[in-house]
């Protein structure tokens, strides 16, 4: 959500904060901007409601030679989308500009409190009183800007990552984190800046990624410092960078999603590989053969989890308690931190998120680890605060997801928690070992699978026609099918703005079934499973009401294919993996129906790739 480029060296300052905005521009934002120092110390500052390229085409006349600046896409939390809240934001004097990403919470009374003591605003952000509240500590106290800052943020109550650059000092930027991610590039003789690394990927592959309440003060020439709020000075830990360009880029394909749909099969097999080993006959995961006492006695799971992550959260329910007979609660991170939870150091919460970086599952695990629960972090991007705020974890290793919309995350997330049902049960006893080796040995092939289920894209695409201008759609899955239903739904929702409802299938007698007509169509997950003869009668159902069906079945299944409208046909494997063979159709089908509306499938509308605010 947002993102902040910063830069000083020798090169370009704008080129490069321009480009690595664009690299952001994944994150979802609604306005960007630009500050920039001259070589005459002259501080521009260049900002505009709307997309990168608007920014560009407005500073096209404008003086942007400059060999430091930051820059910033913002998603808006106070105050609308618009030039004058766009970041960065400047104090009264014209001295500092700083960009934000996160929320003041207590931004009203350090307003009121800098208007009475003389400062004017020039917007509705909680922002501007960041910036605001640095220059006037400096000017009272007479204090350097990294002091200043640090004092700041002891009186800021909230969420930020910030930086900020001065006038008179354009040879420094200071920046700090709170809740938001910040890392740093070290290049030679030039520093880089940013939410994550996308921007500075081409520059260098060696990174500092700051920790919570963290300062860094970056001075040209001069060698990283970082800082604690108590101005202790913190050890730099450079890391090498796991992430290449090619990763990020659209390699042919018109837009990430769909890059991101067909690279599947290869993000499966990464996030296996030397995991399942030996031809299925044994299963390792990080941070849970090493915890085995903790896993083999949990009295309980608690998954937290938001959007996507809490759909793969509920399959992770369905595969735990099937397998390792543990109870499992899945809970929206969001609702979870405010609920009063119930824990005791019995529990394991398990915290998942694409970007490791969502607000809400972050703030569920400090309450989890507050009570005594063992904390386990899912996550796909090296470096982000899930990995270090909770016991253990694993990563799904799945690349960098540029799409909004998740897709390759999905099913990673969904791959991990197979095979993390598959390790506990193995540690716990709880099935025999023939059939976790069977399951283990079907995951292997899963890449393989997936790959024919892209075939059907073509037909995906053409049935996409049919229904592009359908105003609702009901997704109906039933057991692991339900939470595929659910996801089918979000991905519609988000890029085609459709209005889809996924639903339990049995459920939809009580109440949804009301708005069945031809008008609606049901999407009906029903490989061949457990509940398969109860799915059937759901399909019939929704038959005998008029309504017309889309079913994702198993191959070679004809009865359903008599009753449904149309069907894609999926290859055979063990119930517990249908998720990852069933959700491949919904995704193309979203992605098509969108295409078909002339939708901006990567950057949907409001949304955000990584929710880094509450
Ligand atoms: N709260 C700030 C604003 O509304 C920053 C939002 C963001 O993270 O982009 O301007």
């Amino acid at each position: 959500m947002c993102g902040i480029v910063g830069y000083i060296g020798d090169g370009n300052a704008y080129n490069v904060l321009v480009g690595g905005l664009h690299r952001l521009e994944y994150r979802g934002y609604d306005s960007a901007g630009i500050a920039l120092v001259d070589n005459t110390g002259k501080l521009n500052i260049y900002k505009t409601k709307g997309k990168v390229n608007s920014l560009e085409a407005f500073c096209k006349d404008k003086n942007t030679e400059s060999k430091i600046g930051i820059a910033h896409t913002r998603w808006a939390t106070h105050g609308e989308p618009s030039d004058y809240n766009a970041h960065p934001h400047f104090s009264e004097d014209g001295n500092l500009a700083l960009v934000h990403n996160g929320t003041i919470e207590n931004y009203k009374v350090l307003k009121e409190a800098l208007i009475e003591h003389g400062c004017h605003f020039h917007s509705e952000t909680d922002t501007e009183v960041l910036v605001q509240l640095i220059e006037y500590i400096r000017v009272h106290n007479d204090c350097s800007m990294l002091e200043a800052v640090r004092e700041a943020l002891k009186q800021v109550v909230g969420a930020y990552a910030i930086a900020v650059i001065e006038k008179g000092d354009p040879d420094c930027i200071v920046a700090a984190r709170k809740s938001s991610p910040l890392v740093v590039g070290v290049g030679d003789n030039e520093f880089f800046l940013a939410s994550d690394a996308s921007p500075f990927v081409e520059f260098t592959d060696n990174v500092v990624y700051l920790k919570d309440e963290e300062i860094v003060l970056i001075r040209r020439g001069e060698p990283l410092k970082l800082y604690s709020l108590d101005n202790k000075e913190n050890e730099i830990d450079v890391r090498k960078l796991e992430m290449s360009i090619s990763q990020l880029e659209k390699g042919g394909y018109p837009h990430f999603m769909l890059k991101e749909i067909f690279e599947q099969p290869s993000t499966l097999h990464d996030c296996i590989r030397g995991r399942v080993v030996n031809d299925g006959k044994y299963i390792t995961l990080n941070g849970v053969n090493d915890n085995k006492e903790t896993f083999m006695s949990a009295r309980r799971i608690i998954f937290v989890a938001c959007g996507t992550s809490w759909h793969s959260a509920l399959i992770g329910k369905y595969l735990i308690q099937d397998m390792c007979r543990i109870p499992v609660e899945v809970e929206y991170a969001s609702e979870f931190r405010y609920s009063h939870p119930v824990l005791t150091p019995h529990d394991i919460v398990i915290a998942i998120s694409q970007s490791g970086e969502t607000a809400d599952t972050l703030a569920a695990i400090k309450i989890a680890r507050g009570m005594g629960a063992f904390v386990y972090g899912i996550s796909n991007v090296v470096g982000s605060s899930i990995p270090r705020e909770t016991h253990s974890g694993t990563y799904i290793h799945v690349g960098p997801e540029i799409g909004v919309a998740s897709t390759k995350a999905f099913t990673g997330q969904v791959m991990v928690l197979t095979m993390l049902a598959l390790t506990i049960a193995e540690l716990k006893n709880t099935m025999p070992k023939e059939d976790i080796e069977r399951i283990a040995q079907w995951t292997l092939r899963m890449p393989e699978l997936v790959e024919k289920v892209l075939g059907l894209a073509p037909d995906i695409e053409r049935l996409s026609l049919i229904y592009t201008y359908a105003r609702n759609f009901l997704y109906l899955g039933r057991g692991y099918s339900y939470p595929v239903a659910l996801e089918g739904a979000l991905k519609l929702k988000e890029i085609s703005y459709i209005h889809a409802e996924g639903y339990p299938a049995a459920e939809m007698k009580h109440g949804p079934i009301a708005l069945i007509d031809a008008e609606m169509p049901s999407v009906i997950i029903a490989p061949k499973d457990h509940l398969y003869e109860k799915i059937v009668s759901n399909v019939q159902q929704v038959k005998a009401r008029g309504g017309n069906i889309i079913a994702i079945v198993t191959e070679g299944d004809d009865e359903i294919r008599k009753i449904a409208d149309h069907v894609l046909e999926v290859p055979e494997v063990p119930e517990c993996l249908t998720p990852i063979i069933t959700s491949v159709p919904l995704q193309l089908l979203s992605y098509y129906i969108a295409i078909n509306k002339g939708k901006d499938v990567d950057m949907p509308r409001n949304l955000a790739k990584s929710v880094t605010v509450e």
